[in-house]
């Protein structure tokens, strides 16, 4: 598999233009994307993990094999960011979400030992607004014990309103979910 980076855009006239599908990958800062995105790439840093979270408040886009376009929205729910700051990443992310003609599947990653906030909640609201298959991965699954795991998932899927069915549980330590994750991204060829 190829991976690249393209660009990162602050704003929508710097979005590439392009006919792939498109597969947004959003969640709060710190919950794992950077790594998620790494991990099933096969990349160790083509995602910088760790960022200071809230400094990122661009949208990164990558080509993946000439197949698909993986677009990396910025982190949300960071306490010290301004209030004109947060309404500026509001209008970008609507604007996306608006746009985005070649949007084929919208990734929400959720840390999987906490209940989606309100933040998430809006996030999964913009996601809806389009006619898009909606997944969520559950990241860091491996802090959670056997035990604990499922009935996690089942309150974070009451919350959400997602389905089971659409939560993948992953974790960047061991891979587990990956292959879920390439499942989904693949079906999108057949719609
Ligand atoms: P981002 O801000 O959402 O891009 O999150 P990062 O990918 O930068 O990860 C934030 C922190 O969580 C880093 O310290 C990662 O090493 C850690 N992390 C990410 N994924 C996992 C995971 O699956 N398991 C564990 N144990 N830690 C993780």
């Amino acid at each position: 598999m190829e991976a690249s980076f393209i660009l990162s855009a602050a704003k929508p006239d710097q979005f590439i233009k392009t006919d792939l599908p498109e597969i947004c990958f959003a969640g709060r800062s710190n919950v794992g994307k950077s790594s998620m995105i790494n991990k099933i790439l096969n990349r160790k840093k083509l995602v910088k993990v760790g960022n200071t979270p809230g400094k990122t408040r661009l949208i990164n886009f990558f080509n993946v094999d000439s197949k698909y376009i993986f677009t990396d929205l910025p982190g949300y729910g960071y306490a010290a960011v301004s209030k004109a700051e947060r309404a500026a990443w509001g209008r970008l992310i609507e604007y996306y979400f608006a746009k985005r003609e070649n949007l084929a599947l919208c990734i929400l990653l959720l840390d999987i030992r906490r209940i989606p906030n309100d933040d998430d909640m809006k996030m999964i609201a913009a996601m809806r607004s389009r006619n898009v298959p909606l997944i969520s991965v559950l990241t860091k699954a491996d802090k959670l014990s056997n035990n604990q795991r499922p009935k996690q998932i089942k309150l974070i899927s009451e919350k959400s309103g997602i389905g089971i069915d659409n939560l993948i549980t992953f974790s960047a330590l061991t891979g587990q979910g990956k292959e879920q994750i390439w499942q989904e991204i693949e079906k999108i060829s057949t719609y």
